[in-house]
Order: structure tokens, then sequence, then C-alpha cells
């Protein structure tokens, strides 16, 4: 796999930030030559994870949003870290259908989706101190891509 670029994003964590932050790490993304599919699939899972910084990291209160991501030929490594209130149990929180905001119409699906749409998900979080979700995306034309575009 041949690196291609790497990116540093930091944003306030508000519900504009969602459409901004997708959008730029599909930008980011064109180089490597992503499907359609692919490109949707990844700006589906930052869409969920961003969401998910605003809502239940900082619980739509101040705080920032940091985005690093790494693109090669034939994958995108992709970091989406909030320092809000943390998980308790990071298993159950990845379980399909489990919310701590049930009254707010969540369905508790934000990583269930996440898994679907990319190859790799992994959760860092501690109580107090925040949560990293990390995920991975492979590219199926991969190294075919050109290292100069
Ligand atoms: P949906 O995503 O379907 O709107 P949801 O956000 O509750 O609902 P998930 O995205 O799967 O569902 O998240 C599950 C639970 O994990 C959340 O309800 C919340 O308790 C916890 N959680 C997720 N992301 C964070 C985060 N960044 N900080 C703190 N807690 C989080
Ligand atoms: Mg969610």
């Amino acid at each position: 796999m041949n690196f291609l670029n790497e990116m540093y994003l930091k944003i306030p964590a508000v519900s504009v930030n969602e459409s901004f932050a997708r959008g730029t790490v599909a930008a980011f993304c064109v180089s490597a030559n992503p499907t359609l599919e692919e490109i949707n699939d990844i700006k589906t899972a930052v869409s969920e994870a961003v969401t998910n910084c605003v809502v239940h990291g900082y619980r739509n209160k101040n705080g920032d949003i940091e985005i690093r991501a790494v693109l090669y030929d034939a994958a995108l490594e992709i970091e989406i870290k909030d320092r809000g209130v943390g998980i308790e149990n990071t298993q159950e929180a990845m379980q399909p259908f489990f919310t701590t905001k049930p009254e707010e119409e969540r369905s508790g699906m934000g990583f269930t989706v996440m898994q679907a749409f990319m190859d790799e998900v992994d959760i860092v979080s501690s109580p107090g101190k925040g949560t990293a979700v990390r995920m991975k995306k492979y590219f199926a034309a991969g190294e075919g891509a050109e290292s100069d575009a």
C-alpha cells in the first residue's frame, strides 16, 4: 500500500460540522480514486461518528472534534475524537439498538452503521476524558491509484 496524503482537522462540535466533516473527508479521499459507493460509505460513517461527538460526547455543549486521516492508494484510515464525557462500556455501546438517549428518538444504530460501512471500527474511550473512533476502509480498485494525482 502506498501513502498518498494525510490531514488533521479541528472543528467545534456543532451540527453544521456534520456535513462539513463528511464533505471534507470525501474530498480528501478523491486522489485514491474510490468508487462512489466507497465514498458514500465513508461519508455515512463520518457523519455518524461526528454526530455522536456532538450529541453524546459534548451533550450539545461546547467542545472540539479532532479528525485525523491518512490516505493510501488502497485504504483510508481515520480517527474522529472528542474530549467529552466518554463511554463507560464500549462493548455495550456498540450493540445494535443500544442508546442512552431514547427520549431524543435516537435508534442506537450509529456504531452498527459504522461497522456495516467500514472494514474496521475500534473505539477507545475513557469516562470523563473522551472518545476516539478509529476506522479503516479498503478501496476495491486499490493500488492502481496514481500517487501524484
Ligand atoms: P443513533 O446513532 O442511531 O442516532 P445513538 O447515537 O444513541 O443513536 P450509537 O451511535 O450506536 O447510537 O451510539 C450508542 C451509544 O454510545 C450512545 O447512545 C451513547 O451512549 C454512546 N456514545 C456514542 N458515541 C459517543 C461519544 N462520542 N461520547 C460519549 N458517548 C457516546
Ligand atoms: Mg449515534
